[in-house]
This record gives C-alpha cells, structure tokens and sequence, in this order.
C-alpha cells in the first residue's frame, strides 16, 4: 500500500478512501492544519502557514463525496483608511460535491462547475480560496470609525491624538473652514 509523503501533498487535500465508495458512509475531519499559501484580498488575508481549523463532514452520496462544515482561521491586513495594521478572523461554510469518477455527475457536469474525486482524495483549496474570497471585506478597517490619515501630513489621526492640527494654516484652508457651519444658504459665496 502507497503512503503519501505528506510534506509534498497540501493538507488541503484530504484522503477520502475510508469512506469505501458506499453511499451513507460518513466521516468527520476536525483538525487544525497550516495554509499552503495566501488565502484572501489585496488588503486583508490568511496567512501562508497560519493555522487553519477544519471541522468537516466527508459523507459519500451516490454521486461521490459531499463535503460540509466550516474553516476558521486568523487574517491580517491593512486598514483601508489609515494603513495600520488589521487582524481578526474568518469563518466560512462549505457544502461541496466532489464526483466519483464515472458517475453520472462526472459525466454530465462540466469540469469547473464540480470538484472531483481524484486518487481517493477531494481538493478543498480551490472552494476554500473562493469562500475566503467573498466573506473578507474589500476594504477592512482597523476599527469601525477609524477617522483614516491627516490629509495634510499623512500621520494617522488615530494615533495623532484629537489635537493635531497644523499650524501654518493656509489662506485657502481658512476660508474653506468658514463655509463649514450648517447655515447653508445654497448659494454659492464669491
Ligand atoms: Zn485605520
Ligand atoms: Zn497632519
């Protein structure tokens, strides 16, 4: 029998041989393996080898392998607004139909609409990719109000404190910030 060197194979690849091809055999995952790679945005993402926690169920249909559950792990990213740092966490749900080979399924779907089970085992990286993909946020924030960067200078206002102000106020800026009480007339000043 043919053991698979493990540190070669992404631990998001998971043997389903135990489940015997017989539909209604079940077996659950729930195990905490390191990211084979960057899972995520631009701005914010799953580190490579930051500890993902799977907690699945592999339960074969009559089709092939039907995988559920939920992946969690930790991000980091970088505020949207002011650049510092973001971390905090995702969990995501899967449902995913892996074919057998031959089946029905197999040769009625097209090959990107269905995983497949290959080997005995079912790929979970790409599904993976795709949930993280759509349940971090575009643009995260270090906090909900973070008030972002002192346009003037670039230093963080979070961190600046309320008082940063710059004190060579320019002509222009000044008579920007008298049109700024609310007593708007709609009129446009000269
Ligand atoms: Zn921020
Ligand atoms: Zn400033």
């Amino acid at each position: 029998m043919a053991t698979h060197p493990n540190h070669a194979r992404s631990p998001l690849i998971l043997d389903v041989s135990r489940l015997g091809r017989r539909p209604g055999s079940m077996q659950t995952i729930r195990q905490t393996v390191p990211s084979p790679g960057r899972i995520g945005l631009d701005l914010i993402a799953i580190e490579p080898g930051t500890d993902l926690d799977l907690d699945l169920r592999l339960e074969s249909v009559s089709e092939g392998v039907l995988v559920s559950g939920t992946v969690q792990a930790p991000t980091r990213g970088e505020c949207s607004r002011c650049l510092g740092p973001v971390t905090g966490d995702v969990e995501i749900a899967l449902t995913e139909l892996y074919a057998y080979p031959d089946s029905l399924t197999e040769s009625t779907t097209a090959d990107d609409e269905v995983g497949h089970v290959v080997d005995q085992t079912v790929d979970l990286e790409q599904p993976i990719l795709d949930a993280v993909g759509l349940a971090l946020p575009f643009a995260p924030l270090c906090a909900p109000d973070c008030p972002g960067l002192c346009p003037r200078c670039g230093v963080a206002l979070a961190t600046a404190g309320a008082d940063h102000r710059h004190e060579e106020i320019d002509p222009r800026w000044a008579k920007l910030s008298a049109l700024l009480p609310p007593d708007t007339e709609g009129g446009s000043p000269s």
